[in-house]
């Protein structure tokens, strides 16, 4: 009897808490204001949106972030797709885009029409300017899908507060175009920008299906300071290709002010300097820039590697044969780039080795040295010959194309230098 009374009481307990939740319920309903439900309505009004060709009202898409060692087939496998469609899909997708391409870090994407149901394709973007459809439904299909790719010019224009580079990023530039800009007006010593500076720039800017996606290249550019303006134009042809002057000298330096990028001097070329690790007078006949361990060195200027070697004192370093005048040497190296070795020629900018601090050194640097007929010197005190000129009767061909340029820079006004600019803090 006990046992059926404690029954019923439970009942009644549960059915009260059941009305109590069913009147919370109705007054939330009813609580929300009449617009809810109005705007229900015109839900229906919204225009159909397509996500790699499916209709996202219609789908479930599901990304999945692909972990390291991670197998395609495990993942497929536990999504339903049995084992003998895996191998028809692997085979399928060699000749369109390899399964084993697909890389730890990225996503792929399912799209299934019933959140329980097995995924009926799953999508793969190596680029943004494309995607790979793997159909798993009835027939088995790969498509690599190009998207809508635009090149639009565009132009920029700013006003230096600290640096050139903050600047650039304040215009909301991105990182690759203020790299560009170091080619495109190589002339200009940019760590010595002032506060006040203005530049313009008109550059490609690639858009994939409508959205701006990154920068390509720069077609001019304009630098102005204080003592004069610059201009970069991008010229090429069969024989020429790059950034001239106004009158046609190209905006390339002779030798680069330094082997390694974002880099500092952390010791100057001195005939007469203590040395840190020997305890006793050096004379120091190289410059050092402290870097990163790992940071790319690059060749100053074309050359060809003459030597590839180890001492105790150097560590691993280079040595490069510019010309008849002009040599230099690359210490303390981690590594080596790929193919440099004696008699192969480079080009200015390339990476020949990595920073470290292999031999005489106490942290990961390089150490930096020049040659002038055999004797070393200090780089950054030497007057470089300047580069070969364009040949006089490209010249006329080279006007016609600045004029051009020149003509679509000067629409662009540079950004006024007003009182905003007076304090110049950021
Ligand atoms: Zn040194």
């Amino acid at each position: 009897m006990y046992k059926v009374k404690k029954y019923l009481s439970d009942l009644v307990l549960i059915f009260s808490f059941l009305f109590i939740g069913s009147i919370c319920f109705y007054l939330y309903t009813n609580g929300k204001s009449a617009e809810v439900r109005d705007t229900a309505v015109t839900v229906t009004e919204v225009p159909e949106t397509f996500k790699y060709g499916f209709n996202e009202a219609g789908h479930f898409f599901e990304d999945y972030p692909i972990k390291r060692n991670a197998f395609m087939g495990d993942i497929l496998m536990d999504r339903g797709i049995d084992f003998d469609r895996i191998l028809e899909l692997e085979k399928k997708a060699e000749k369109v885009f390899s399964l084993r391409k697909i890389m730890a870090g990225k996503s792929i994407t399912f799209i299934k029409e019933d959140e329980c149901e097995a995924p009926k394709c799953f999508v793969y973007e190596p680029n943004p300017m494309s995607f790979i459809r793997f159909d798993l439904s009835n027939e088995i299909a790969v498509t690599k899908v190009d998207r809508d790719v635009d090149v639009c010019m565009q132009s920029a224009s700013g006003i230096v507060t600290s640096s050139l580079w903050t600047s650039m990023k304040k215009e909301g530039l991105d990182a690759r175009l203020i790299d560009k800009m170091e080619d495109a007006l190589a002339q200009v010593y940019f760590d010595q920008s002032q506060p006040g500076d203005q530049y313009k720039l008109i550059f490609e800017m690639i858009y994939v299906d409508g959205k701006p996606i990154r920068s390509g290249k720069i077609y001019s550019a304009a630098y102005k300071s204080d003592e004069d303006i610059n201009y970069g134009f991008f010229y090429a042809n069969d024989k020429y290709s790059g950034y001239y002057d106004f009158e046609g000298t190209p905006n390339k330096k002779t030798f680069l002010n330094a082997p390694v990028k974002y880099s500092y001097i952390s010791s100057g070329y001195n005939p007469n300097r203590f040395h840190p690790i020997l305890k006793r007078r050096k004379a120091h006949l190289g410059t050092d820039y402290a870097a990163r361990r790992g940071a790319p060195i690059m060749a100053v200027a074309d050359g060809v590697i003459t030597k590839r070697s180890y001492t105790e004192g150097n560590g691993n370093y280079i040595k490069i044969k510019h010309d008849d005048v002009y040599q230099t040497q690359y210490l303390h190296m981690s590594k080596f780039a790929r193919g440099i070795k004696p008699g192969v020629r480079v080009r200015q900018g390339q990476t020949i080795g990595y920073v470290g601090s292999t031999g005489l050194a106490t942290g990961p640097h390089v150490c930096f040295r020049f040659w002038k007929n055999g004797k070393q010197i200090n780089h950054r005190t030497e007057n470089f010959p300047p580069l070969n000129p364009m040949e006089k009767s490209e010249l006329p061909t080279f006007f016609k194309e600045r004029d051009n340029l020149m003509q679509e820079l000067d629409e662009i006004p540079f950004k006024e230098r007003n009182m905003a600019y007076a304090g110049f803090s950021d």
